[in-house]
């Protein structure tokens, strides 16, 4: 059987610390339209509901037979019960994100992290594809990674697998972590931190954005500059440490901290001197951008739904034993 991709669309959705995003896809993951929603409350019932009547509206602008719904969200997410079990800066726990979901649409729906549907896109659609081994690092308002390991993604005995916040990179934070050191990841590295760092230094104001200190940056200013590469080069550690740790061929680096890409650079170096002394990987072949620039994680969420249905296509159409592209 021959798919007739005008026919049928997924759906991703995304939701982050300001902002849900919505988009619709084709088969293919090319996409269609995309809505975002900013929000200021973090509450479930809220964000569900905003986000259910953001899909209505994008769907019933759009032709085509929506297949299912793909959600993500950083933090640790288990796809198997369809929970949020934990969302460090949305401060969710334990919330039932696939049911609400599917139940509001009426539409089949999967959830996953947004680290893990990060690499799974960079896999069925990006510039991973043809890639077994595989590590989809993100460092923005949150941080995590994703892993596909002998092709198959890898979520751990509970669904934890990714949780690099509290990965030590060797840096000491002026803020402490939740669990009382200094040197983890999210504190050292992650958009709110570097932010953090600029606001003290007056280099930004209390409601600058991460855009406003890479323009600082890109306009000439040195610490604004230097603090960039600083935090790009913790994150390279971190890259690091997962090559020695997994021994990737790829490792495909998102969020804020390639929001400038000049900044690659810096991680690859930070990379580089991690493994240092342990053994010889080109770092520049191994550490690259995303494919899916700036706002990937939404794109990528409908991946988390691709995923199932081109695993079996005919629970989503009946009759449909096998997609085929080419
Ligand atoms: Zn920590």
């Amino acid at each position: 059987m021959v798919i007739d991709e005008r026919t049928f669309r997924v759906v991703g959705v995304h939701f982050g610390l300001r902002r849900t995003t919505v988009c619709l896809l084709d088969l293919r993951g090319q996409l269609l339209a995309e809505t975002r929603l900013p929000h200021r409350r973090r509450g479930f019932e809220p964000l569900v509901a905003q986000a259910v009547e953001g899909i209505r509206e994008l769907v019933s602008a759009a032709p085509g037979q929506v297949l299912g719904v793909g959600a993500s969200t950083g933090g640790w997410v288990d796809r198997e019960s369809g929970l949020v079990r934990d969302h460090r800066v949305l401060r969710w726990r334990d919330v039932p994100l696939r049911d609400a979901l599917a139940n509001g649409l009426g539409l089949r729906a999967e959830v996953d992290s947004s680290f893990r549907s990060l690499a799974m896109a960079e896999r069925w659609f990006g510039g991973a594809q043809d890639v077994d081994d595989l590590v989809s690092l993100f460092v923005g308002n949150v941080v995590g990674a994703g892993f596909v390991l002998g092709g198959r993604v890898f979520r751990g005995f509970q669904a934890a697998a990714g949780t690099v916040d509290h990965l030590s990179v060797g840096a000491t934070a002026d803020e402490s972590c939740s669990c009382g050191r200094h040197d983890c990841l999210h504190v050292a590295a992650s958009d709110l931190a570097v932010l953090a760092r600029a606001r003290r230094a007056g280099l930004i104001g209390t409601r600058g954005t991460l855009e406003h200190l890479i323009q600082a940056a890109r306009n000439g200013d040195v610490r604004a500059d230097g603090l960039l590469v600083a935090r790009a080069e913790l994150v390279g550690v971190a890259a690091g440490a997962l090559i020695d740790m997994l021994d990737p061929a790829m490792v495909v680096v998102s969020g804020g901290v390639v929001d400038a890409p000049e900044y690659l650079r810096s991680v690859q170096r930070g990379a580089r001197a991690y493994l240092r002394d342990k053994r010889p990987v080109n770092t520049e072949s191994v550490v690259r951008l995303s494919a899916f620039g700036t706002d990937g994680v939404a794109v990528s969420a409908a991946s988390v739904i691709l995923d199932r249905i081109y695993a079996a296509p005919s629970e989503f159409v009946p009759g449909l034993l096998e997609l085929r592209y080419g």
